[in-house]
């Protein structure tokens, strides 16, 4: 029996996956002769627990669940090559210990005109880092527009508290003016921190205050950028993308005046989970030395990764970060794709469908984008059979939709086999 379980899975699993089952049967929860069966689909169910490759068709490019940013060759290549023996704390040229802050942290500040730049673990431990060694028993200045929660029980609130730093709210839930913080200083005050509003939008009668405005004050100003856009003119672009809207650049915040700007590594930025730190040296060099900093800090294979990333922005080589290339693939292109796979299979029609970035960045914004549809019997049965084979659709309504624009041209055929139906008759 062991051998028709997933032979992915080591023998000692598949033995107490098949105990299972025999043990199912004594117990008369299922009948005798359906122990292989129940066997097969414990290591089925199993199988697909554990991590592996999706094919996302939801349209959402930095979808949290399925792994944010998707990394390329380049990152991998990277990341390949420091997978054994690498100079992480190392100095190459004078053969003296060095620091992992000298070559991804580095080359990200370069990309964002910032002094000096450090990496830790995601931009969550990023802001945590920050807050610890500059506004520990001190007071932080937030709009009270910008104390949000980032999902995952991340709120900015409660980070503080964490921190042992204090919060001293600003403003109103919508309107927020410099002369509110004004108010609100104090030799007591550590720093102003301002909150990316990167998942929700507010509209209507709003006011919030910029980062140059609040830099004219002695006050640090720390921005938790969030979604990590590292430059608004996206110079790595032909043309800046209409559904990047007003989105905040991260050496825009530094040109503005911010002491520091905190960022995610898997977002907009297109690399590997981690969180990202640069501005003033000073600064920096005081988050580096904090004991956090070594509890928060990033491995060996991020880095690798990130300095890749770093690579490409500096050389304005856009495609070759997944997320740029899919985000900004012609809806031509998705629909010449889109109409193969329905000329291929009974039922299914090519639809425009809207595209999202996720990842809680760039709320309400879509990009147009075309994928294809269908409208089955049962939309969890055909659910299921898409999981089954390992391929995440949207649901709307009666439809299950797949949008091309988050699926590798590479995943097509596979993705039109998933939808024929197992019958192959049209639905
Ligand atoms: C996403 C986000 C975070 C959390 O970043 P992680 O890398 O997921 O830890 C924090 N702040 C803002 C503004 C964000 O958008």
């Amino acid at each position: 029996m062991l051998t028709e379980l997933d032979p992915a899975l080591p023998h000692a699993v598949r033995a107490e996956l098949a105990r299972e089952a025999v043990d199912a049967a004594r117990r008369g929860a299922i009948a005798p002769d359906e122990v292989s069966r129940d066997a097969r689909e414990r290591a089925r169910v199993l199988s697909l627990a554990l991590l592996g490759p999706v094919v996302n068709a939801t349209g959402v490019l930095l979808h949290t669940n399925l792994g944010r940013a998707p990394l390329g060759a380049a990152a991998l290549d990277s990341m390949t090559r420091a997978s054994g023996y690498t100079n992480v704390e190392y100095r190459l040229a004078e053969g003296v210990r060095g620091s992992r802050h000298e070559h991804a942290g580095s080359l990200l500040a370069r990309a964002c005109g910032a002094e000096a730049g450090i990496v830790v673990n995601n931009n969550a431990a990023a802001v945590l880092l920050v807050l610890a060694t500059l506004a520990r028993g001190r007071s932080v200045l937030v709009s009270r527009g910008e104390l949000v929660e980032i999902g995952g029980g991340f709120r900015i609130p409660e980070i503080l508290a964490e921190t042992g730093a204090r919060l001293i709210e600003v403003g109103t839930t919508n309107r927020t003016r410099l002369s509110d913080y004004e108010r609100a200083r104090s030799a007591e005050v550590a720093l102003v921190l301002k909150v990316h509003t990167s998942n929700y939008r507010m509209i209507g009668f709003v006011a919030s205050t910029s980062v140059a405005e609040l830099a004219r004050f002695d006050e640090l100003v720390v921005v938790d950028a969030g979604s990590g856009l590292l430059d608004e003119t996206t110079p790595w672009l032909r043309e800046r993308p209409p559904w990047l809207r007003d989105e905040l650049g991260v050496r825009q915040c530094i040109e503005a005046g911010a002491a520091l700007v905190t960022f995610s590594g898997d977002k907009l930025l297109g690399g590997p989970q981690a969180g990202i730190i640069v501005g003033r040296r000073a600064l920096v060099d005081r988050l580096k030395a904090h004991p956090l900093a070594r509890a928060l800090r990033a491995d060996k294979l991020t880095l690798a990764g990130l300095q890749a990333i770093a690579h490409a922005y500096l050389s304005s080589d856009a495609a070759s970060i997944p997320f740029w290339r899919m985000a900004c693939e012609p809806v031509d292109a998705l629909r010449v794709r889109a109409e193969v796979i329905a000329a291929g299979v009974p039922g299914v029609k090519v639809v425009d469908t809207e595209a999202v970035a996720g990842g809680g960045t760039l709320p309400g914004l879509t990009i147009p984008s075309c994928g294809v549809a269908v409208e089955p019997p049962s939309v969890n049965a055909l659910t299921a059979r898409l999981r089954a084979a390992r391929i995440v659709p949207r649901v709307d309504d009666d439809r299950v939709v797949c949008d091309l624009r988050t699926v590798d041209p590479a995943d097509d055929a596979r993705l039109a086999a998933a939808l024929r139906a197992p019958d192959g008759r049209p639905r």
